[in-house]
This record gives C-alpha cells, sequence and structure tokens, in this order.
C-alpha cells in the first residue's frame, strides 16, 4: 500500500519537531473544543455489542476526549491525529486496568463473607458474571494495545484488508476499528453464513 510508505518516511521527519508542534496544536484546540463539546458530543454509534449494562459501563469511557476537527488539506494520519488517538487508546485502556483491579479487590474483599450457603451461592454467581465480564475487559485491552503498536508501526488507520482509510469519525466511534466500513460489514456477512 502506498499508504504505509508515506506515513514511515513521514515518520522520521516527524519525530524531531514533534513535541514542539504538537503541543501548540493542542493548546489551540482545546479552548475551541470546549464550547463544542455539548453540542457535538455523539453516542458512539457502532458500539452495539456492549452487553450486561450494569458491569460495563467503562467500556464505553473513551468516549470522554474531544471530537477531533480536521483541518482543510490535512493530511490523514498526520502526527497530530497520531497523538489524537494514542491518547485515546491509552487513557481507554488505563480506565479498564483500573476496572479490572477494582474488581480483583473487591472480590477479595467479599470473599469468604457469607457463612450462609445460600448467600454463598449468589455471591458465586455473581463472581462469575464479574469475572466475564474482566475477561471482555482483558480482550479488549489486548485489542487496544495491538492498536498502539500499529500506531507506532504507521499501520493504524488504515484497514487490514483494502488499505483504505478507515477514517476519523469511525475510529473515533471505534478506536480498535482494523478494517473499513465495508470489509467490516462483508466479514460479518461472511461470518454468519459460515456459522
Ligand atoms: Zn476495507
Amino acid at each position: 500500500m502506498p499508504a504505509k510508505k508515506k506515513t514511515v518516511a513521514k515518520k522520521k521527519a516527524v519525530a524531531k519537531k514533534k513535541v514542539v508542534a504538537k503541543k501548540k496544536v493542542v493548546a489551540k484546540k482545546k479552548s475551541v473544543a470546549v464550547k463544542k463539546k455539548t453540542e457535538s458530543r455523539k453516542k458512539p454509534v457502532t458500539q452495539k455489542k456492549v452487553s450486561s449494562a450494569k458491569s460495563n459501563r467503562s467500556n464505553n469511557d473513551f468516549s470522554t476526549f474531544t471530537p477531533y476537527e480536521t483541518q482543510k488539506g490535512e493530511e490523514y494520519m498526520n502526527e497530530v491525529q497520531l497523538e489524537h488517538f494514542n491518547s485515546i487508546l491509552n487513557s481507554w485502556k488505563q480506565e479498564l486496568m483500573m476496572e479490572v483491579d477494582r474488581t480483583v479487590h473487591h472480590m477479595q474483599d467479599e470473599a469468604a463473607n457469607f457463612p450462609d450457603p445460600n448467600d454463598r451461592a449468589s455471591q458465586e454467581s455473581e463472581f462469575a458474571m464479574e469475572l466475564r465480564a474482566r475477561d471482555r475487559e482483558r480482550k479488549l485491552i489486548k485489542k487496544i494495545d495491538e492498536s498502539i503498536t500499529m500506531l507506532e508501526s504507521g499501520d493504524y488507520g488504515y484497514c487490514e484488508q483494502c488499505g483504505i482509510e478507515i477514517g476519523i469519525r469511525r475510529l473515533e466511534a471505534r478506536p480498535t476499528a482494523n478494517l473499513c466500513i465495508d470489509c467490516k460489514s462483508l466479514d460479518e456477512i461472511m461470518e454468519k453464513s459460515r456459522s
């Protein structure tokens, strides 16, 4: 893909000025973004798989970022955009990891607090549910890590199947997306026909 080559070449040049350039843009963006936040904040549409609403709240918390505003003629996945997604991915990961930690501690505290077998049984099934939720979170963390690796290698933001740009909005709704919307839909259709 030509896109890949470009990113590598670009990266080198970028590395030097990165720190300076990045800071300026972020500072500028903030004041504008704060105002806009309330109106332009949309619910992440693609987050459909989130079940068991109670304990999964944190899975959606990456949406606390400020939506990226593209400048005219801006290059896709330039250093500012990369930084934007890097920070989304990292803070999302942090939150998930804190959530995992919290549950482990919570379960340690609660464990063996119920001498009554009935209470114990209901507690155990509650734990089992928690563990499943944590398991999902761990998998999600793994996906986030993969995305961060792709960010570093310059592959982030491009469809793994067809190489097309996945797009800022789709990535903001689903920061770990590695397929464009078309390939993703196709993928889902194929999956259904297989099972
Ligand atoms: Zn594609």
